[in-house]
């Protein structure tokens, strides 16, 4: 990659209404919203179709788990179970399942694309001016123009200079993709979400794992009690997690790797998983020659419309930091989208983001939790409901797990959805339908007054409204 202008052609070659860069669900947002909408619209990928999302973050990371998870399921079964104990399938075995959804993913994408007349440019992009980009491509670089640009390049693990990336005992979450083989110990340091998982994936995979934390408890921004059950769980399951650590030095040795922290504690494991946060892929991008900045970690500022300091480029995804979710990168590529071609944008698109995080238990909340409310002085009241009480629950044998309803207690609004347990990232969804009504029609008394299936986990909708409204006489 080169910014040398002596190196690319002389002159632009094609000019396109809309030109977004990178393919990930914040491109593919504003890709698709702007050729809906007329745009003449160019996609600009340095990879295959699909972004970070569907090659080393979510999908991989997620049909992993998957298949974890059956090998647990199988684990538990009266039948079964001898044959995978005897048997265990390796990690690399398991991961592979992972390529045949990435394969189905990008091609789904590449017809998406096809069917709406988006031309896709396979190279990378960086910026001559705030119209113009050259891409470097497999045949040559190519200079192309546009009305409006968008920024959706995403983001990739934090690296510490200091760590050595190429010691094949230190990985980061691109990296633990590659693994060959499975290890008896991993220790992972972050214990952001992405850390949680991974280390969750490999608990259940039967492996040894420390998870170290440089906070005073794990995903602080969940509700306390949710935060609470998972490091009961993991624990209970056999992890080793420590608070308030911070790494000194990470030492690689014959048969290990050793994580030196500042406490003085000396930390031994077969594989390190650094998962210290994300930077953005903004370097090499040519943003010096358009004038916009960026934060120590590569991220881009831009306003509530998703403009960054240039009016006629926007950034989103990623590359802009929280909350750096695919979910909510699509639902920004597409409000920006509209915002660009119509001038104006609807940001109920980009509100109430749920959260879903896939350990073991999964978790999945929206809106306020209770320590939010307490401080803001807002009058609520709980409803809860125990999965173990659920008869679908128990015939499933997931009877770990809880649905709380937060809700004000003179308006039964309901104020805020807190789920762990199988499938939570789903049950949420039930909740969210009724919270985003309008007009009074947010209220808890729906899910007293609504007839459920019989046996079902959206049950515990009425069990957790009938809870918390007992609570209030
Ligand atoms: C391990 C892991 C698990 C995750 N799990 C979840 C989850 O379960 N649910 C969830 O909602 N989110 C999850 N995420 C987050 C999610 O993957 C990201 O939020 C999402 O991928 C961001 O989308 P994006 O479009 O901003 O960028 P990306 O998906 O990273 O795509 C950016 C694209 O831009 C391309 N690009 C970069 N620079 C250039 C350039 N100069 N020229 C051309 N192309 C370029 C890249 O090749 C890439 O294809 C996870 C992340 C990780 C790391």
């Amino acid at each position: 990659m080169t910014n040398k202008k002596s190196e690319i052609p002389p002159a632009a070659e094609s000019e396109y209404d809309l030109i977004v860069i990178g393919s990930g669900p914040g491109g593919e947002g504003a890709t698709m919203k702007a050729a809906k909408d007329g745009m003449r619209t160019l996609l600009v990928e340095r990879h295959a179709i699909g972004g970070g999302c569907t090659h080393w973050a979510t999908i991989p990371s997620k049909a992993l788990r998957h298949q974890v998870n059956q090998v647990m399921e199988m684990r538990r079964n009266p039948i079964y179970g001898a044959l995978v104990v005897e048997n265990p399938p390796t990690f690399p075995q398991l991961l592979r399942t992972a390529e045949g959804v990435i394969v189905k993913q990008v091609a789904m994408r590449r017809d998406f694309y096809l069917r709406n007349h988006v031309k896709v440019l396979h190279g990378r992009a960086h910026f001559l001016d705030p119209h113009e980009i050259a891409v470097e491509t497999s045949t040559g670089a190519k200079r192309v123009r546009a009305k409006k640009l968008f920024i959706a390049v995403g983001s990739r693990p934090y690296r510490p200079p200091e760590l050595d990336f190429t010691q094949p005992r230190i990985r980061d979450s691109d990296t633990i993709l590659k693994l060959d083989h499975t290890p008896d110990s991993i220790t992972v340091y972050g214990a952001g979400v992405v850390g949680c998982e991974y280390a969750s994936i490999f608990r259940n995979l039967g492996i040894k794992v420390n998870l170290i934390n440089s906070r005073d408890k794990l995903l602080s921004f969940l509700d306390d009690e949710i935060v609470d059950a998972l490091g009961y769980h993991l624990r209970d399951q056999g992890m080793l997690i420590r608070h308030n650590e911070e790494y000194e030095r990470v030492e690689v040795v014959s048969d290990g790797v050793i994580l030196h922290l500042k406490s003085g504690k000396r930390i031994k494991s077969d594989v390190l998983l650094w998962a210290q946060g994300r930077a953005g892929n903004t370097q090499d991008l040519g943003l010096e020659n358009i004038g916009v900045t960026t934060d120590s970690r590569g991220q881009i500022k831009v306003d509530d419309n998703f403009r960054t300091t240039v009016p006629n480029i926007y950034a989103v995804g990623d590359v802009i930091g929280y909350p750096s979710l695919a979910s909510a990168s699509y639902d920004q590529g597409r409000f920006a989208a509209h915002h660009a071609v119509h001038g104006v944008a609807d940001a109920t698109l980009v509100e109430q983001i749920p959260t879903g995080i896939y350990t073991s238990p999964e978790i999945s909340s929206l809106g306020k939790n209770e320590r939010e409310l307490t401080a803001a002085g807002v009058p609520y009241e709980v409803g809860h409901s125990l999965f173990r009480s659920l008869a679908r629950a128990q015939i499933t044998g997931n009877t770990v797990g809880m649905l709380k309803l937060l809700f004000h207690r003179d308006t039964l609004e309901i104020l805020g959805i807190h789920c762990f347990g199988d499938q939570a990232a789903e049950i949420v969804h039930i909740g969210q339908a009724i919270m985003s009504q309008k007009d009074g029609a947010n209220t808890l008394r729906y899910f007293m007054n609504t007839t459920f299936n019989y046996p079902t986990m959206a049950e515990a909708y009425r069990v957790a409204a009938l809870n918390g409204f007992n609570r209030l006489h």
